[in-house]
Formats: C-alpha cells, sequence, structure tokens
C-alpha cells in the first residue's frame, strides 16, 4: 500500500536560534533625515530597544524557515485522511474562507452603527432562516459560541420555560453515549442529571424512557445520531414519552452532517437544538480556533432565545433584544461572524438538494470503511446488524491494555491521523472512524488497509513503539499536567 510521510524534524525554539546582532531587515536612513535626526536608533526610548527587550535576534529567512517547518510539523485535513470521530474534520471550501477574510467582513467593527453593517446582518438573518428551515425549527440566535455553550443556553431556556409555569421539575434525562458535554451542561444549569442506559445494540429504549420519567423530569438531552453512528429508532416516541410527562425534548446536532437534507429534529419533536458550525458548516473544527453553537427554537420556546437575535423592520436590519422571556444574552455581541459568515457561505454554495448529498456521501463513506475493516479484528461495538449514519465505532480486539491507543498512535506512521478513542465511554478499547463526505474511495481503502494492516502487526507483536516517523514521538500523556509548570524558563 501507499505510505505517506510527514515532514519530521527537530524545530528549534526561536530563542535557540538566536545570535545577537543579527536582524531580519535593515532600511538605509537617507543622508537629509539623518542630518536632521541623527541616529534615528537614538530616538527609541532605551526601554524598549533590543538590548532591553530580549527578544531572539534572526534574519528574516530564518524566520520564514521557522514557521513554514512548523506549520509541516501540523496535521490537518488538507495534509491527509482526519476521520477524528464526532469532530466532523471535513474539508473546508475556500470560496468560504475568501468570503470570510474580505476587508469588509474582516475589518466590521461589533459597535459599528448598525446602518453601516447591513449587508453582514442581512447575512446573519438569512442564516438563522436557513438554519431553522435545515432543523425544523421556528427561530434561532446565533450567538453561542460553541456546541456546549449551546447546550447550557438550552437548558437554561428550558429552566426559564419551566419556572414561567410555575414547575419545579429538576431533572434532565441523559443517554449513557451522550458527549460529555450533555451532563456537564445539564448540572451547570442546576439540573440533576438522570442517566439513560442503551440496549446492547446501542439504542435508547422509549420503555426506559418513560419508567425513568417522573413529575421532576424537566426534559431530555438526546444526540441524534448517538456517538456510536446509529439512528435512534424510537426518537418520536421518545419525544413523545417526555412530553407526556411534562419534560422538554433537547436535541445535540453535533452528528447533524448524518441527516443533512434528510430529516429534521423539528419533525422528531425536538424544543430545543444545536448545531455546531465548526463541525457540519465549513468551519475546521479543532485547533482552538473560535466556533459556533446557535441555538434554535420550537414556537413553544422562541421567546426564550439567548438575545441579541437578528430582525428586520422598516429601516432594515436590526440586533434585536426584544424577546420577551429570553435568558439574555451568553456572549458578547452576535456571534463569531467569521464562523457565521462560512456557514453562511457553504449553505449557499449547496443549496438544498447539495446538503442532502453532504449527508448521503458521509453515510455511505463511514459505512464502506466500516465494511473495509476486518471484522475479527475491529468488531462492531454494538448494532451489528444495523446500518451506520455518519460514524462507525468499533473495539479494538485485543488482551494488551491500550490497544485501541497504540492502534492509533500506529495510525500517525502512515501520514494518516487517527481515529477518535476511547469514547463513547460506554465501547471498551474504541476507535471511533468518521471520514466525513470528503474522502475520496481511494483515501478510504487506504485507511482501512492501515488499520487492518496495523492490527495485524500488534497481533505478530511487531508493532514497536509508534509514532517513529513523525516529528513528535510517543509523547507522555500524563507529563502534560503533571508536574504542571507554569513558568518559563530560558
Ligand atoms: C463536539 C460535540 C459536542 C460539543 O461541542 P463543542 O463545540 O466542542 O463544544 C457536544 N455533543 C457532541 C455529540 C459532540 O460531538
Amino acid at each position: 500500500m501507499k505510505r505517506f510521510r510527514q515532514a519530521v524534524w527537530d524545530e528549534p525554539l526561536l530563542k535557540e536560534l538566536s545570535k545577537p546582532g543579527r536582524v531580519g531587515s535593515t532600511f538605509p536612513v537617507d543622508k537629509r533625515v539623518r542630518a536632521r535626526i541623527r541616529d534615528p536608533l537614538s530616538l527609541v526610548p532605551s526601554s524598549v530597544r533590543r538590548e532591553s527587550v530580549n527578544l531572539p535576534e534572526l534574519s528574516e529567512l530564518q524566520v520564514l524557515r521557522h514557521f513554514n517547518r512548523l506549520s509541516q510539523m501540523n496535521f490537518s485535513v488538507e495534509l491527509g485522511m482526519y476521520p477524528l470521530g464526532s469532530c466532523t474534520m471535513k474539508y473546508n471550501p475556500k470560496v468560504s474562507e475568501v468570503v470570510a477574510s474580505s476587508d469588509g467582513m474582516k475589518n466590521a467593527h461589533p459597535l459599528q452603527p448598525t446602518e453601516t453593517v447591513q449587508g453582514l446582518l442581512s447575512v446573519f438573518y438569512d442564516l438563522e432562516r436557513s438554519l431553522s428551515e435545515i432543523t425544523g425549527m421556528n427561530r434561532f440566535s446565533l450567538s453561542t459560541a460553541a456546541g456546549a455553550q449551546g447546550e447550557l443556553a438550552g437548558v437554561l431556556m428550558i429552566r426559564k420555560y419551566l419556572r414561567d409555569h410555575r414547575s419545579a421539575r429538576d431533572e434532565i434525562l441523559v443517554p449513557d453515549s451522550a458527549h460529555g458535554t450533555n451532563p456537564a451542561s445539564a448540572a451547570m444549569a442546576g439540573f440533576k442529571v438522570v442517566k439513560v442506559p442503551s440496549d446492547e445494540d446501542g439504542q435508547v429504549k422509549a420503555r426506559t424512557v418513560g419508567e425513568l420519567c417522573s413529575d421532576r423530569t424537566a426534559g431530555m438531552m438526546f444526540t441524534v445520531p448517538n456517538t456510536l453512528g446509529l439512528f435512534e429508532g424510537e426518537v418520536s416516541e421518545i419525544c413523545e414519552a417526555v412530553h407526556q410527562a411534562g419534560g422538554l425534548m433537547y436535541y445535540d446536532g453535533a452528528n447533524m452532517n448524518a441527516l443533512l437534507g434528510r430529516a429534521r429534529p423539528g419533525d422528531m419533536g425536538f424544543d430545543v437544538v444545536h448545531l455546531n458550525l465548526h463541525k457540519t458548516f465549513a468551519t475546521p473544527h479543532g485547533g482552538g480556533g473560535p466556533g459556533a453553537g446557535p441555538v434554535g427554537a420550537s414556537k413553544r420556546l422562541a421567546e426564550y432565545l439567548p438575545v441579541p437575535v437578528v430582525s428586520k423592520g422598516k429601516d432594515g436590519y436590526y440586533l434585536d433584544n426584544s424577546l420577551e422571556h429570553s435568558i439574555g444574552p451568553l456572549k458578547g455581541f452576535v456571534g463569531n461572524s467569521g464562523v457565521l459568515l462560512r456557514a453562511y457561505v457553504y449553505i449557499r454554495l449547496l443549496g438544498a438538494s447539495g446538503l442532502a448529498d453532504v449527508s448521503s456521501l458521509a453515510v455511505l463513506a463511514a459505512n464502506y470503511l466500516w465494511k473495509s475493516l476486518d471484522p475479527e479484528a475491529f468488531p462492531a461495538s454494538h448494532g451489528k446488524e444495523l446500518r451506520r449514519k455518519h460514524e462507525a465505532v468499533v473495539s479494538v480486539k485485543s488482551e494488551l491494555p491500550g490497544a485501541a491507543m497504540s492502534v492509533a498512535k500506529a495510525v500517525l506512521d502512515y501520514g494518516m491521523h487517527a481515529p477518535t478513542v476511547y469514547f463513547p465511554l460506554i465501547v471498551h478499547e474504541a476507535l471511533m472512524i468518521e471520514p466525513t463526505e470528503s474522502e475520496p474511495v481511494e483515501m478510504l481503502d487506504e485507511y482501512a488497509s492501515a488499520l487492518n494492516e496495523i492490527y495485524a502487526r500488534m497481533k505478530d507483536r511487531t508493532l514497536g513503539e509508534a509514532p517513529r516517523n513523525a516529528s513528535v514521538g510517543k509523547v507522555d500523556e500524563v507529563k502534560a499536567s503533571h508536574p504542571l509548570t507554569l513558568k518559563t524558563h530560558w
């Protein structure tokens, strides 16, 4: 099989490359200027001179090479396959980047008078409408900066709605396959978390939910398809059971890539949803950059959304803080506009039929890759007979402890990124593989052969310590926090 290699080098710190007196560029000072002001350096206060601030001293070319090398040591979707499950690491069309970084957009200031940013507000207005259409919700608020913040907004909306209706309900149901942010958000909003067990096929059953519901049930947070990559077959019945018990339904939309243009949480019976624009809609997830986790609500909860939302009046678009029951603002201004713009361009570029193609291809790719894996080595964790949605979760079959981690580290030596490991928590030695719609079939073949080959080597005990072909070898997983060093010492 083909082997991709990562760039491998040991790049020193700028500080280590520094030589006293080395400079990037110098400007010749005109004789006449020099006659007027003498040595220009004498005008620089001594406290900020090179000698005093202790900056690294390098030539321009050295600096360029340093940063280019660092960039090559970073793995990215544009370098190789990056099937990090649950994160939806898809290719992001360059046209979205171009629009988001155009002068008018990137130089807009959040405190500019609204009449000077009508174009941008019209985009946000249309985006709110598009997301409502895609999810079957009544209205959206764009301000929340991540999925987790969208979740917090959603459960705070549920809390306020119940208080307004004089209800003391204080329990939120969360399936055991859920992302950790679900129980965390519910707890932050002051709810008690009730764990819902999934069955042996990785499904939540309406009966189980019904049995856990009581007059203390405020609602349920539900991820569909779930983090095992499986559609929840009883989703409508579950929504009904919770509603009947007097609770509200929260949809975790992180896996919306599987349903785009095919099914809508609003039609399934959900009351509040969040989307991860940085997963599903064209902003690369990861790297600690900005995100956007807009929240949508059904008619019943629309007035509870965080403000501002964008409304249209007779004088044009404006930031609307007037929602009657709003939980208030959760973040400064209207949201992360660059991420919102990218999502808008992505949606407009694809249109309704293009979005449906995204989910078809993402699901096809996940099933194809899953079926290309050696089933003896990587048995499906749950629901062997069920078709996958956007991702496949398998167990690594081995008596060796840390088998999933060994496989993940070995993948790096093939110049491809590891899958997500040890999540969901209910899967033993989990690999969670999400190829997304971006990968050509040849790449899926390469990835499956790499995993199968790694497994054979692991079985023969010839795998060795990996990664050996990456700039950074096997890292000490504990050292990042232990001992914690907060001081820099040069
Ligand atoms: C990523 C993810 C979240 C949290 O979203 P962030 O944007 O990372 O805060 C929540 N639920 C699921 C299922 C996810 O995959």
